[in-house]
């Protein structure tokens, strides 16, 4: 079984979060320590896969559904232009292994957000 994270607890409700967007399989929320005016998270509801590369492999339909809805919520929060960002590992600053992108927008012209 996957390992129980803070985003697992989300999608079980444990953890309250504001729902921007949800679809079957997918939703998503504010990031609760914002690196942008605008900073999303979208998560697949199943745990079964740690990282991008792992979902990449397994399941690119539902990679393909979490850039959708990135999109949308780029659409209906900024002016539908958006930074993308998954960490891929611990060394690359990634700290919750079940996959997420950071929809990043509004962002500052010359200041490219990181974390
Ligand atoms: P990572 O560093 O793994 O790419 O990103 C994890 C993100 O999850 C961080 O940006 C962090 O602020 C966010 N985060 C961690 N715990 C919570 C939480 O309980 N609620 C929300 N909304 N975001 C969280």
């Amino acid at each position: 079984m996957a390992e129980e994270t803070v985003f697992s607890k989300i999608v079980a409700g444990e953890i309250p979060v504001e729902k921007l967007a949800e679809t079957d399989r997918v939703i998503a929320f504010p990031d609760i320590n914002p690196q942008a005016p605008v900073h999303i998270l979208v998560i697949p509801k199943t745990s079964e896969y740690a990282d991008v590369t792992a979902l990449a492999a397994g399941d690119p339909e539902l990679l393909a559904e979490m850039v959708a809805v990135a999109k949308q919520l780029a659409e209906s929060h900024a002016d539908g232009e958006y930074r993308l960002i998954f960490n891929n590992g611990a060394h690359a600053g990634q700290t919750v292994f079940h996959v997420h992108a950071h929809v990043l927008a509004n962002i500052e012209q010359g200041k490219l957000v990181g974390f």
